[in-house]
């Protein structure tokens, strides 16, 4: 034999393997091995076989799943896949060739003959469905995957309300605790508390606890933010609200920040946008949090500029547009000339828990460079602006941390009208 022909053996049951494995080194074969049907998929795009041997039943994806799967990806739509299933059951061969095999070989292997087939269909032995059955059977496959596709989003939906009550649980628990602690706290660093005149060390030490439990109290109130989001029942406000006053008291809040990063934070053109009605209290926050934002992402002596404006719902994008139900919104932007955010991140970072950097890297103060928070951030500013008939979203060219980018994000909530009218 020329070149060392290479097969693919994708199979959960390590003896049948180990057995094939040895038959075919036997017989001069290469053969690579996965077990199941998504390392099978991902060993097929990365090593190219010249033939794929497929158990049919596998735990997790089954063999059919993964054989219409890598049928489809580019490169690989010509080489044989040879399915392999032990419960000979009427129509399964059809079922396997359906499903994008070329072959089928019934278990047990039958180990003399193995070599001689594999190289069959490596000299262009393709088996057919006629084509009178594969109608059949290739709406039985779909109705497959539509089933499993339905168990996936059940599994889903059912792990994403246990994280939910997760939240919501660990959220009202902590707080109790943490409220308690900051109580003593107050008491201890009063300076007319029980601890008068004490000593410099022990004044650094619960200064060191004081921001410690300002951190977990912030995590505390963000978790039940995220809470009241789900559950609709954020209870907003409702008052004039004067956005450049709002966006002035969010920057005074960063200020210091600022300053010892060298960055300067600038309001443009905010003074003439209309009063709009909402909560006051909450807008200082996406603003404070936009804000807190584009200071930790942007290097040292960068830039950071708050600007609004007015807009009419035709002049803004159609994905934000399809968000929102009124005709005149304000459009806060925060600008940042920072490292920008990858293409493939800008929707998922408004997801719960989303952080692009990994977590293990934070370093120990969230107001460093890049330190990092818990994720949770951009998905309360989302989801208060919506609860406002508001958006928000992002753009940037990408990251690149070199040339920093910079990421524009924009607010966009409601002129609205009082409560009462
Ligand atoms: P975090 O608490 O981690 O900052 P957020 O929800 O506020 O969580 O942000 C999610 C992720 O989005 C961040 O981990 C960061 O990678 C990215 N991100 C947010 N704002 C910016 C920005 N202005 N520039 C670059 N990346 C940003």
């Amino acid at each position: 034999m020329s070149a060392q022909r290479r097969i693919l053996y994708v199979e959960d049951d390590v003896s049948s393997r180990m057995l094939v494995k040895q038959v075919l080194h036997a017989a001069g074969y290469e053969v690579m091995e996965a077990e199941d049907g998504m390392v099978g998929i991902r060993l097929a795009q990365e090593t190219r076989p010249d033939l794929i041997l497929m158990d049919i039943n596998m735990p997790g994806l089954d063999g059919y799943a993964a054989a219409t799967k890598i049928k489809g990806m580019p490169g690989l739509t010509d080489t044989p896949i040879i399915a392999v299933t032990a419960n000979v059951v009427e129509g399964d061969r059809e079922r396997a060739l359906t499903a994008g095999c070329d072959g089928y070989l019934p278990k047990p292997i039958d180990v003399d003959a193995l070599p001689d087939q594999i190289n069959e269909f490596l000299g262009g032995r393709r088996e057919r469905v006629d084509k009178e059955a594969e109608r059949g059977y290739l709406r039985e496959h779909s109705q497959r995957l539509v089933d499993r596709l339905e168990e996936k989003v059940a599994a889903l939906t059912r792990s994403d309300a246990m994280k939910s009550r997760f939240i919501a649980i660990a959220a009202h628990e902590l707080r109790t605790p943490v409220t308690v602690i900051r109580g003593y706290l107050d008491i201890l660093q009063d300076p007319n508390g029980p601890l008068t005149d004490p000593d410099p060390d022990a004044t650094t030490l619960l200064e060191g606890i004081s921001s410690g439990v300002r951190r977990l109290h912030e995590i505390v109130e963000d978790m039940l933010d995220v809470t009241r989001i789900e559950a609709k029942t954020l209870d907003l406000k409702i008052a004039p609200v004067r956005l450049d006053e709002a966006a002035e008291k969010a920057i005074a809040l960063h200020r210091e920040n600022a300053e010892q990063r060298k960055m300067t934070v600038t309001l443009e053109s905010m003074r003439h946008l209309p009063t709009i009605w909402g909560d006051g209290t909450r807008i200082q926050q996406i603003l404070g949090h936009l804000i807190a934002n584009a200071i930790k992402y942007t290097p040292d002596g960068g830039s950071v500029t708050v600007s609004g404006r007015v807009v009419s719902e035709k002049q803004l994008d159609t994905t934000v547009t399809s968000r929102l139900l009124d005709d005149q919104y304000v459009e806060i932007i925060v600008a940042d000339t920072g490292v920008g955010i990858d293409r493939s991140e800008q929707d998922r970072i408004f997801e719960q828990f989303y952080e692009v950097r990994d977590p293990s890297l934070h370093s120990t103060s969230k107001t460093d460079f890049m330190g990092g928070g818990a994720g949770l951030g951009l998905a309360i500013t989302r989801g208060v602006a919506e609860a406002h008939g508001g958006w928000v979203w992002m753009e940037s060219e990408g990251n690149d941390p070199e040339r920093c980018p910079g990421s524009r994000f924009h607010v966009a909530l409601p002129v609205g009208a009082p409560p009462d009218q």
